[in-house]
């Protein structure tokens, strides 16, 4: 018998945040109950360190926005895989909209994917599609694409997670419905589940996209999101826990 899934709620702080409101977030998070292993934070690469040492011991989970593929080397600006391992990083985004958009391709994703998975970080991979795509009516093939090339050669999906984050619904104030979100949350389990079988039951899939406070509780409610991506909202602590909560 299978485990329940697993539930993240996951804040990408973007280029957003410095030492002193990085403190006064930790300060005012007011995270009750049980959530340990539910909450990750994803700083800017130089507040990773200050951050983990702000929470020790803490249930909270540190994140990076981004990782290298190589090991080390003349990668000027990029950062490994083993370092982020080093500083306890569990988690780091891969395939976000606003990578993709400076640049990174599938196969980029791929080998970064690849990379976290052989390190021992869980690799969250960010896929959706543009406004026009989804009124073109190629949403799920164009989720259904991204995950695959994501996964091309990785043996064991266990520890990936992935976000479903619409591009037209990012830092807009436009969340997807519920309903609207958990059509492609299925369309993304039947696609691992057909390409990696049973296990498919174990990832989570987050929904990325204008959550906020108001909207966290109802898109918990939906049978495929087992958590959230929060860009704007998860600059503020208050709205943060409450967001955490909601996904209890
Ligand atoms: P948002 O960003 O919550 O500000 O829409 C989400 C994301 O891009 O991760």
């Amino acid at each position: 018998h299978l485990p329940t899934r697993r539930k993240l709620v996951v804040a990408n702080w973007k280029m957003n945040m410095n030492v002193a409101s990085a403190t006064s977030f930790v300060e005012r998070l007011s995270i009750t109950g049980d959530t340990s292993g539910k909450v990750v934070i994803c700083p800017p690469f130089p507040l990773i360190y200050p951050l983990r040492a702000m929470l020790p011991d803490s249930s909270i989970s540190i994140g990076a926005q981004n990782v290298h593929w190589e090991d080390s080397g003349a990668f000027t600006g990029q950062v490994s895989a083993n370092l982020l391992k080093e500083l306890d990083c569990k988690y780091v985004l891969i395939g976000h909209s606003e990578v993709r958009e400076a640049g990174e391709t599938d196969g980029m994703v791929n080998q970064k994917v690849k990379q976290s998975v052989a390190t021992g970080i869980d690799p969250i991979i960010c896929v959706g599609e543009t406004h026009k795509q989804r009124e073109q009516g190629k949403t799920n093939e164009m989720v259904k694409g991204q995950i695959l090339k994501a996964l091309s050669k990785v043996d064991d999906i266990s520890n990936v997670i992935i976000a479903y984050v619409p591009i037209w619904a990012i830092g807009t104030g436009l969340s997807a419905e519920p309903e609207q979100a958990q059509v492609v949350h299925h369309v993304i389990r039947e696609t691992l589940h057909h390409s990696f079988g049973e296990i498919a039951e174990q990832v989570p899939i987050l929904y990325g996209g204008s959550v906020n406070q108001k909207n966290a509780h109802s898109l918990s409610e939906m049978k495929d999101i087992d958590g959230a991506l929060v860009g704007g909202a998860s600059l503020d602590a208050e709205n943060f826990s409450t967001i955490v909560h909601a996904f209890e």
